[in-house]
């Protein structure tokens, strides 16, 4: 095993950020989980209490932070477009400030700093399917322009101070990823249809349904952010990380009702505004950088994303 590490993980009670900090904790490091708990959940972390290398400190990323660490992972950041919106100044504040805090911090203390980037950075795409090298075409003043921004905004300050002050980055656009923590009311796709599913309610679909996306499963996606921090000083990225299967929302709904065999009833509400009609990576370069692609099908990992809802559903 490597040598210990002091990692500090913003956005740490999150979906993914919980996933890491178990991962992290499982490889033997020291984990600083850093959270404000606007879309986590104590419960995601609740099972680390009391670990002797794990800590909890509530704070915004909006807030400057000083703390001795080797690599920090900033995932601080609301995902869903339902929650982004409620508040979309904090969400450009939290991706812009928050950016500037960890870069500040991993500048001060040497630290490698891995950020969450998205693949919305991509906008609604007119190459398909994305490589890195695409640019991408984003609506800067629309509802969704705060967390699309927002991020690519923070991946040009990466980029600035990897020029300008030699801080080591490692920049991960991340597709859209599922599986056991989501919040069952965070409005995404794959747990609005798994709960509607699962307790009979209609599957809303928004718009014919024909849009696509590409679905990787947590396991696979944490497995690659490890990759990338562990990658030698050269690899900066930035570097999709996601699953290249590509399926409609139609396909996505009736896929969960086969698996949970539920008698919910499809029916179609109105498309969000700039919602993207595709999205599938490009993932050559995480194969030949990081030796990475996803291992887990559609099917595999929405059986076990199934079987955690119903478990957190018969909780109450
Ligand atoms: P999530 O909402 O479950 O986790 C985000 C976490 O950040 C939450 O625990 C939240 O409380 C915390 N947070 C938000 N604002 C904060 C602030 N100002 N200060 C401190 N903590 C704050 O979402 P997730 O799916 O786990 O996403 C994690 C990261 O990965 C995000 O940066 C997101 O943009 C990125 N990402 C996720 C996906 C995906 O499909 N899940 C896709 C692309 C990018
Ligand atoms: N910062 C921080 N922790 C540190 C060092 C810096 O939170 O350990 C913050 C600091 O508040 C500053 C930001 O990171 O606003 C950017 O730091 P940098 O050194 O680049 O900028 P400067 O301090 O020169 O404005
Ligand atoms: N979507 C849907 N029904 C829902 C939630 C989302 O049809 O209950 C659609 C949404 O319009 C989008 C796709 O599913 O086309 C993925 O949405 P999500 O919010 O999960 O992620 P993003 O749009 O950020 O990729």
């Amino acid at each position: 095993m490597a040598a210990a590490k002091r990692v500090l993980v913003t956005g740490g009670a999150g979906f993914l950020g919980s996933q890491l900090c178990d991962r992290l904790i499982a490889d033997g490091h020291d984990v600083l989980c850093l959270d404000n708990f606007f879309t986590g959940h104590k419960r995601n972390i609740a099972h680390l209490f009391g670990h002797d290398r794990f800590e909890l400190m509530r704070h915004d990323v909006t807030m400057p932070l000083y703390v001795e660490v080797d690599e920090i992972y900033n995932l601080a950041c609301p995902a869903s477009p339902i929650q982004y919106q409620i508040n979309p100044v904090q969400t450009t504040k939290t991706s812009v400030h928050g950016a500037i805090n960890m870069l500040g911090l991993a500048k001060r203390t040497g630290a490698k700093v891995f950020q969450a980037s998205t693949s919305e950075v991509y906008g609604d795409p007119e190459v398909h399917p994305q490589p890195e090298s695409y640019w991408g075409q984003v609506n800067p003043i629309g509802p969704r322009a705060c967390y699309d921004e927002g991020k690519r905004c923070a991946e040009t300050l990466f980029f600035d101070y990897h020029r300008q002050n030699q801080v080591r980055i490692k920049v991960a656009r991340i597709f859209n990823t599922y599986g056991p923590r989501m919040d069952p009311n965070d409005g995404r796709v794959v747990s609005n249809f798994i709960v509607q599913a699962l307790t009979g309610k209609p599957i809303t679909i928004y718009g014919d349904g024909k849009q696509t996306r590409s679905f990787c499963y947590s396991d696979d996606l944490i497995e690659g952010f490890i990759r990338l921090m562990d990658s030698p000083d050269g690899v900066t990225g930035p570097v999709n990380l996601g699953n290249p299967g590509e399926f409609t929302m139609i396909e996505l709904a009736e896929k969960v009702i086969a698996l949970t065999g539920s008698k919910s009833k499809i029916i179609h509400e109105p498309l969000p505004t700039d919602d993207p009609r595709q999205r599938r990576p490009v993932i050559d370069l995480a194969k030949s950088a990081l030796g990475w692609e996803p291992k887990v099908d559609l099917e595999t990992g929405l059986k076990r994303t199934i079987a955690y809802f119903d478990s957190l559903l018969a909780e109450g």
